[in-house]
C-alpha cells in the first residue's frame, strides 16, 4: 500500500518547506476521499514572507485548506488565523519568550514544541481529534536521506507532546531524497520564492533561528544592510527582553552562548561582508523543511 495512503484521520503538518508541500502533493494525488485529512501550518511570525506566499499558494492552487495556526498566550492557548491576518512580525514567538522569561536553545528548543507541536495539538483537540477515543496519524515531511531524524521519530513512536497521535513518515518510507523534491519542484509551475545567497537557500523555518551555523546566520544578516528594518534586530531585542524579564545580567540570556550575540552579529555585519566562506554546519532544525 502506498505510504500515502491515509487510513482515518490524518494530520498533515505543513512546515512551509519544499518537502513538506511535496509530501502533501502526494497524499491529495494517492488518496480519493480526503473528508479525513486535516492540514495544518503552524506560523511562528519569524517565517520568511515567501513561506507564507508559498503555504498560500499551496493552498490555492491545489484547493486544499490549510488551517493557520498560531502561539496565544491565553486559556485556548492558540489563535486560528489566515494568510491575510497572519503575524509577521514574530509576534507568537515573542508572547512564547515572555511567557517563559528565557530563551529557547539548542539543548531546550521549547520554540517548536510550543509554537508549533502543541499548538496544533491543541487545535486538533478542540475540533475533537487526538484524543484517546479519537487518534489521529501525524505525517511530517521527514526524508529517507534524513536517517538521524527517522530514527529518532521511530525509536519515539509517538509525538512528545501526546499518545493520541503517531507520527508517520511517508517520504522516508517511501525512500524519497532531497534530489526527488528538487525534481518534483522544477517541473511545478511555482515554487517556494526563498532568495538564496552564494546559490544556497538559507532562511527557511525561522529567518535567524539560532540553530542555522553562525556564518549562514551572518550572511543572512550582511545581506539585508539598508534595509528599513533588519531582521536580527527581532532576535536581538528577544535576547534583551529576556534579559529584562528574568533579572540575568550579561552573557545570561542568549540563544547561544557558544558565539557573539544577535545584537554583536549586527555590529559586525556593518564592517564585514561575506562570512560564509567556512560552511559550518547548522544543527537540523524539527521544524521540517
Ligand atoms: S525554526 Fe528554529 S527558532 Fe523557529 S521554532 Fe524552529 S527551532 Fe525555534
Amino acid at each position: 500500500m502506498s505510504p500515502y495512503k491515509m487510513s482515518g484521520t490524518t494530520v498533515v503538518s505543513f512546515s512551509g518547506g519544499r518537502t513538506s508541500a511535496f509530501m502533501l502533493r502526494q497524499v491529495l494525488d494517492n488518496n480519493a476521499d480526503l473528508s479525513d485529512l486535516i492540514v495544518t501550518f503552524a506560523n511562528t511570525g519569524k517565517e520568511h514572507p515567501a513561506t507564507l506566499d508559498f503555504v498560500q499558494e499551496c493552498s490555492v492552487r491545489w484547493g486544499v485548506p490549510i488551517v493557520w495556526l498560531e502561539f496565544r498566550d491565553d486559556e485556548r492557548g492558540f489563535a486560528i488565523v489566515d494568510y491575510e491576518t497572519a503575524c509577521r512580525d514574530g509576534e507568537p514567538f515573542e508572547a512564547l519568550i515572555r511567557k517563559r522569561s528565557y530563551l529557547p536553545n539548542p539543548v531546550t528548543r521549547f520554540c517548536t514544541i510550543d509554537l508549533k507541536i502543541r499548538v496544533i495539538h491543541k487545535y486538533l483537540r478542540m475540533v475533537g481529534c487526538s484524543t484517546e477515543e479519537t487518534p489521529v496519524d501525524m505525517m511530517t515531511g521527514i526524508r529517507a536521506d534524513e536517517p538521524r531524524r527517522v530514527a529518532k521519530i521511530r525509536h519515539r513512536k509517538t509525538t512528545s507532546e501526546s499518545k493520541h497521535a503517531t507520527m508517520v513518515m511517508p517520504l522516508a518510507d517511501a525512500g524519497v531524497g532531497v534530489q526527488d523534491v528538487t525534481e518534483f519542484w522544477k517541473a511545478e509551475p511555482f515554487d517556494l520564492m526563498l532568495p538564496t545567497i552564494n546559490g544556497r537557500t538559507l532562511e527557511g523555518n525561522c529567518d535567524l533561528c539560532f540553530l542555522k551555523g553562525a556564518n549562514q546566520i551572518y550572511s543572512i544578516i550582511a545581506s539585508d544592510r539598508g534595509e528599513p528594518v533588519r531582521k536580527a534586530e527581532w532576535w536581538a531585542r528577544m535576547e534583551r527582553t529576556a534579559v529584562a524579564s528574568s533579572g540575568i545580567t550579561g552573557n545570561g540570556a542568549l540563544f547561544r552562548f557558544d558565539r557573539p550575540s544577535y545584537q554583536q552579529m549586527l555590529d559586525y555585519s556593518d564592517t564585514q561582508f561575506d562570512m560564509f566562506a567556512d560552511h559550518d554546519e547548522a544543527i537540523a532544525c524539527f521544524c521540517g523543511d
